[in-house]
C-alpha cells in the first residue's frame, strides 16, 4: 500500500517578520537628527510601492475632508509666525499659543521685539521649554531681520536658515504658510505618518521631506504639510493610531495597522 504523505497546511501570506519589524521600528521611532541624505529609500521589499493613482486618492480624501487646513500656531504676520515656529521647537503649539497671545500684543515686529528686550521677553515665554535660549535667539533674529533684511522676514530658505534659532523646518513652515511655497516641513507627526503609511519612508526628517516632495502631486503641495500634521496629531497617533476611523486605512501600508 502506498504511503500517504500529508502536505503541510498552506501558511497565511505574511510580511516576513524581520522586514515587518524594520517597518515598525521606522514608523514608531523618533526622527533622528538630520544627517547625510541617503538617496536610498528605506522601504522594505515586502511593502508594495504606492502608485500615483493611490497617492492622488489619499490627498483627494484629505482635501475633501478638510479643504482649507490651517496650522495651529497663532500668528499675525510673517514675523510673528517666524517667532512662533522658533519657540515651538520641542514644545506644543498649544503651549506656544498660550505664551504668544500676550507677547504678540506688545511685540509683533522686529523693532518692537528689540524694544521689549530679552529680559522682558523671557517673562512672556517662561512657560515654554528652553525659554532662555529661545529668548536669546528671538532677540538676535529680530536684530538680524532689521539690520540685514530691512525689517521684513526674508523669502529664501538660505536667508531664513541664517537667522538665529531657525533651521530647515522653520524655513519650510515660513515659506509655506507666509509665502505660499510648496515646501514640506517634517515634524514628529509628519515623520511618523510618512514612515507608517509607506508614503515616504526615511530615517531622518530630511529623507522623509524629500520623499514626500517627490511623490505628492503639485496640486496638493500647498496644504499637504498641514493635512499630514493633522492626520498624525489626531488620527495616526504615536502610541495608539486610530486606524478604525482613518480616512486612508485601506491604502495605508503599515503592517501593524489595526483594520
Ligand atoms: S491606517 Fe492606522 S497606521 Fe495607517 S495611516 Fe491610518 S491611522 Fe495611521
Amino acid at each position: 500500500m502506498a504511503k500517504i504523505t500529508r502536505k503541510p497546511a498552506p501558511r497565511k501570506a505574511a510580511v516576513p517578520k524581520k522586514k515587518a519589524k524594520a517597518v515598525l521600528k521606522a514608523a514608531t521611532a523618533k526622527p533622528k537628527a538630520p544627517a547625510k541624505t541617503s538617496s536610498k529609500a528605506t522601504r522594505p521589499n515586502s511593502i508594495k510601492s504606492w502608485t500615483p493613482a493611490e497617492i492622488h486618492e489619499v490627498f483627494s480624501r484629505f482635501r475633501k475632508a478638510n479643504p482649507e487646513p490651517k496650522g495651529e500656531l497663532e500668528h499675525i504676520n510673517p514675523f510673528t509666525l517666524l517667532v512662533a515656529v522658533v519657540l515651538s521647537a520641542q514644545a506644543t503649539d498649544a503651549g506656544v499659543n498660550k505664551a504668544t497671545r500676550a507677547l504678540f500684543e506688545v511685540a509683533d515686529t522686529p523693532q518692537k521685539m528689540l524694544d521689549l528686550g530679552e529680559e522682558r521677553l523671557r517673562e512672556y515665554i517662561k512657560t515654554i521649554g528652553l525659554y532662555r535660549t529661545k529668548a536669546k535667539n528671538v532677540i538676535a533674529l529680530s536684530a538680524k531681520v532689521l539690520s540685514e533684511f530691512g525689517g521684513e522676514v526674508p523669502r529664501t530658505r538660505a536667508e531664513i536658515e541664517s537667522l538665529p534659532g531657525a533651521g530647515r523646518k522653520t524655513a519650510n513652515v515660513v515659506l509655506n504658510m507666509a509665502f505660499g511655497e510648496h515646501t514640506m516641513a517634517v515634524d514628529t507627526h509628519v515623520f511618523r505618518v510618512g514612515n507608517r503609511t509607506g508614503l515616504a519612508p526615511g530615517k531622518t526628517p530630511l529623507e522623509v521631506e524629500l520623499g514626500l516632495e517627490k511623490v505628492i502631486p503639485a496640486e496638493f503641495m500647498l496644504h499637504a504639510h498641514h493635512w499630514l500634521i493633522l492626520h498624525g496629531r489626531y488620527t495616526c497617533l504615536a502610541r495608539k493610531p486610530r486606524c478604525e476611523v482613518c480616512l486612508i486605512n485601506d491604502l495605508c501600508r503599515w503592517p501593524e495597522k489595526t483594520v
